[in-house]
């Protein structure tokens, strides 16, 4: 089957200046030997979506973070899960230049009493780069919808208030889920860990939101997701692992870590058929430019 490339086009953030390519600046006049291969660590990762305050993660931070600079990854962005998590978020982000906090309350703790008030206080306080991780998701029993309606779209409304990204957990309600973002008006973001097919990926892209990829596409029977990430617009697309949680190729759930993201962006780059400084490049300069990145 063939599938045809999307005219998606980007939202309307302003690109920033192009980086000069290697050797650009002069013209050998003798024959160079063949350029060493490129080492992990020339290259920048960021893992657009990791747990860092989670104990698995946490009670080994430096190891962890060792592990992954190691690996390339120069940037972490940390989504609060729930309220009780905020200042664990913040103390993490606080300690480590390159840490970048996100606040908001997940589906899963989502509760009729929250107070989008506390909420708004944090991101004004804090050097919070996105409303997250925020959503809908119907695979689980409690709470009901009703509730976590309410609380999404009001986090949605204030993160347009603030003119900050939002990080987009969906399950199961991608109808709703769509309709809602539509109704509260355009917002920047991603759609975290998204591991769908091309048709999903393109009603996410047409709302202007960039798409997650993570451990899904690591995994080699794992068709819809994987065609997705080829077919999808590379502008568009961020890398992530969920860490500690979701597992990946080789990793079982609960045992990832933000250095994997590398292997992410492997399968990315085999599956594009580029290369991994490719990938590493333009992903990159992606989530700076979503969640405006220093
Ligand atoms: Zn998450």
């Amino acid at each position: 089957m063939i599938i045809p490339s999307w005219g998606v086009s980007s939202p309307a953030i302003p690109a920033p200046a192009k980086s000069h390519s290697r050797g650009q600046f002069f013209t050998p006049t003798v024959r160079c030997p063949p350029a060493a291969p490129v080492r992990p660590w020339f290259m920048r990762l960021i893992d657009t979506h990791v747990h860092l305050d989670f104990p698995k993660l946490r009670d080994d931070l430096p190891a962890v973070l060792a592990r992954a600079n190691e690996a390339g990854i120069g940037g972490f962005v940390l989504p609060a899960y729930d309220t009780t998590g905020w200042d664990a978020v913040a103390s993490i982000a606080a300690d480590h230049e390159d840490v970048f906090p996100a606040f908001g309350l997940h589906p899963w703790e989502a509760h009729r009493d929250f107070e989008i008030d506390g909420l708004r206080e944090r991101l004004l306080t804090s050097d919070a780069v996105a409303v997250g991780e925020i959503g809908l998701d119907t695979k689980i029993d409690a709470p009901d919808l009703e509730t976590q309606l309410s609380v999404f779209r009001a986090q949605l409304r204030l993160a347009r208030a603030l003119d900050l990204p939002v990080i987009l957990h969906c399950r199961g309600v991608f109808d709703v889920f769509v309709d809602v973002i539509a109704e509260v008006g355009p917002v920047r973001g991603v759609v975290h860990a998204f591991s769908r097919g091309p048709e999903l990926a393109k009603r996410f892209l047409d709302l202007g939101l960039y798409l997650g990829l993570g451990g899904a596409i690591t995994r080699p029977g794992a068709k819809k997701p994987r065609r997705s990430a080829v077919v999808a617009p590379l502008e568009r697309i961020v890398l992530e692992t969920d860490a500690p949680g979701l597992g990946m190729d080789g990793v079982p759930n609960g045992e990832n870590e933000p250095a994997n993201v590398r292997a992410v962006a492997a399968s990315l780059a085999e599956l594009r058929n580029t290369t991994i400084e490719e990938i590493a490049d333009r992903t990159t300069r992606n989530a700076h430019e979503l969640f405006r990145l220093p």
